[in-house]
């Protein structure tokens, strides 16, 4: 859990090269689908780019298709709402983190991530540099900024996050579940205290 900016995907890419856990992101699997300018992927495409959340229903299906028979993984960027968490409640969730940071964190951070056009690699040109500038490490792609991490779509997503999102920290709190990490640190920072918590579930 946590706001956009927060660093939930690079954490998420660190914990899945290092444990034995796979990656599930709907946002990651919803921008594949406008990469590859599918039908769903031109109807989501708008939605997406102004900040706004998908449709429920096609997040839920898809996401509980991907986890379904998985016994490892790290969901990152769902639920975000308490609907969408109610529709995985019988799934025997170890822990759920909350990376915490202020807006002008998160508004400062924004700035200065970038995207792969090719392959969908995410960076940062001040935490994670691209060895050469605008061109992905990975696949040689061009570096580009996402579009919802333009000003106007990041605003509304931070809105989105604080009516629909928010609500869901207190529901895991309830259930014991929650953790809290300062997601303001830096991300190999953020990636410890992430390690100590997981350490903890395996003894
Ligand atoms: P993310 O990469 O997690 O920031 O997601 C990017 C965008 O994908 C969001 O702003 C939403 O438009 C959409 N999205 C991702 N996850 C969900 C979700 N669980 N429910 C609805 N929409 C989502």
């Amino acid at each position: 859990m946590g706001p956009p900016g927060s660093g939930k995907g690079t954490v998420s890419e660190k914990i899945i090269k290092e444990f034995n856990v796979e990656h599930v992101s709907p946002g990651v699997m919803l921008r594949e689908e406008v990469r590859k300018g599918t039908e769903f992927g031109q109807e989501i495409k708008e939605i997406m780019q102004s900040g706004e959340l998908v449709s429920e229903e096609l997040v839920i299906k898809m996401t509980k298709e991907v986890i379904s028979g998985k016994d490892n993984y790290i969901l990152d960027g769902y639920p975000r709402t308490i609907k969408q968490a109610e529709e995985i409640k019988e799934e025997p969730i170890d822990i759920v983190i909350d990376l915490t940071a202020p807006e002008e964190v998160l508004i400062a951070r924004f700035a200065g991530r970038r995207m792969c056009t090719k392959c969908g690699e995410g960076y940062h040109i001040k935490f994670i540099p691209p060895k050469e500038e605008d061109v992905c490490d990975k696949c040689g792609g061009e570096l580009i900024r996402r579009k919802d991490d333009e000003p106007e779509s990041v605003k509304k997503r931070l809105q989105v996050y604080q009516e629909k999102t928010q609500p869901l920290i207190n529901y895991y709190k309830k259930k014991g579940l929650l953790k809290e990490i300062n997601g303001a640190l830096d991300p190999e920072e953020v990636f410890s205290e992430v390690k100590k918590l997981l350490g903890k579930l395996n003894t």
